[in-house]
């Protein structure tokens, strides 16, 4: 059985928790206490509100994708539209919330971690708006392959630490992040980018990404008078998943359908074991090291995931399957034809698993497939893949 502390430290059945040293656990300790402290205040609630409308362009719209369901000839498919985010997916909605927090904690100084580039360039991106200074940790190969990302990050005020230890990967690199943090935790603040890293990190991102399944949940409502059959996201540290899933756990008759690269097959073929500071279901090498993972989407190159979706497979409350890149690619297309809706790479594995599943689907079915991101990032490389 678990002790309370130990659910207080933010256990989903056994996964989760937080496996660190003790003088980080202070750092967390703070952290969690300034985040129960603010989460349901109505001033913060109102003020994260606020930026989410003005700012971020929220709400995103659930779009009808007419075309797609008639070809398909099953279920109806709706979109929820995080592509139409500012800066062009859902990570903005968590840097806002986290902003907010750090201010509120008097922190002065933003740091975070990243490894293709995206959730550094959202924090970067906030961090101008809010008057913040910017630290990004990012392993030194990845900033030679991100090199347009890294000025992008640059352009928008933020100094970014190459880090040449180890692999330089973004392992090294959160490593880097959490010395800052344990160093200047006085006036810094550390953003973690998905729900991912100790407690209370996991609880927190997903408290900030549920506005995607509270407007979507109100949303189908009012088009269709009754709740979707399933809701489909992609997982790669979980973050849009578990925002899209949120609002809907407690609605037993949904399905929720969490989609991951045949490449990384995190929940579909990982093991428990702690990773990054946390529990959860993780891809190890022989020697029990965690395994090098490829995907053709970066943000869903991660070998752990996120311990509530750990938790929702064991407890059988979600699914979670897999989609090759063949499939991922091809949805990729289909959308951009049918739609006029270029999705993501990391997308368009949950575009690709709904397009397997919603012809078997009968008419009176709804899929609310969450598009996490706009794919214009990804059209390069692509074409390059055309190409060779
Ligand atoms: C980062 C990213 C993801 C993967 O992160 P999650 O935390 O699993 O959501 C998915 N889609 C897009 C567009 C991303 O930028």
């Amino acid at each position: 059985m678990q002790s309370v502390s130990e659910v207080n430290k933010g256990y989903f059945g056994e996964f989760g928790g937080s496996y660190v040293p003790e003088e980080l656990q202070k750092v967390l300790d703070y952290i969690e206490e300034n985040f129960l402290k603010y989460k349901d205040d109505p001033q913060f609630i109102e003020e994260y509100k606020y930026y989410m409308k003005e700012y971020v362009g929220r709400e995103t719209p659930l779009t009808f994708a007419k075309n797609l369901t008639e070809k398909l000839g099953g279920a109806k498919i709706y979109l929820k539209r995080e592509d139409l985010n500012h800066t062009g997916a859902h990570k903005i909605n968590n840097v806002v919330g986290q902003i907010l927090l750090a201010k509120r904690m008097g922190a002065k100084r933003i740091i975070a971690e990243t490894g293709a580039g995206q959730h550094g360039v959202a924090t970067a991106t906030a961090c101008a708006m809010f008057g913040m200074e910017c630290v990004i940790y990012m392993g030194k190969e990845d900033t030679e392959r991100q090199a347009l990302n890294v000025f992008r990050m640059e352009l928008l005020g933020a100094k970014v630490v190459p880090v040449d230890k180890g692999q330089g990967r973004l392992k090294e690199a959160v490593d880097e992040a959490l010395n800052d943090l344990i160093a200047n935790y006085k006036n810094t603040f550390y953003l973690i980018g998905s729900a991912v890293g100790p407690h209370p990190y996991p609880s927190m991102v997903k408290h900030f990404q549920a506005i995607i399944s509270e407007e979507s949940k109100r949303q189908i409502l009012e088009k269709e008078g009754k709740l979707p059959t399933a809701v489909i996201a992609c997982v790669g540290g979980g973050s849009n998943a578990i925002g899209s899933f949120a609002n809907y756990i407690d609605e037993k008759d949904v399905r929720l359908i969490g989609v991951e690269p045949a490449e990384a097959p995190t929940l579909t073929e990982g093991v428990p074991a702690v990773l990054h500071g946390y529990k959860c279901f993780t891809l190890l090498d022989e020697k029990g090291e965690p395994m090098p993972t490829y995907s053709i989407a970066a943000g869903l190159d991660y070998p752990g995931v996120g311990p509530e979706h750990s938790f929702l497979k064991d407890s059988g409350r979600a699914e979670y399957v897999t989609v090759s890149a063949k499939d991922a690619l091809e949805a990729f297309q289909t959308l951009s034809k049918t739609e006029g809706i270029i999705p993501a790479l990391e997308s368009s594995h949950a575009v690709a698993h709904a397009i397997k599943i919603a012809g078997q689907m009968s008419k009176d079915d709804i899929l609310i497939v969450n598009v996490s991101g706009r794919g214009d990032k990804d059209v390069e490389q692509v074409f390059k893949m055309f190409n060779k």
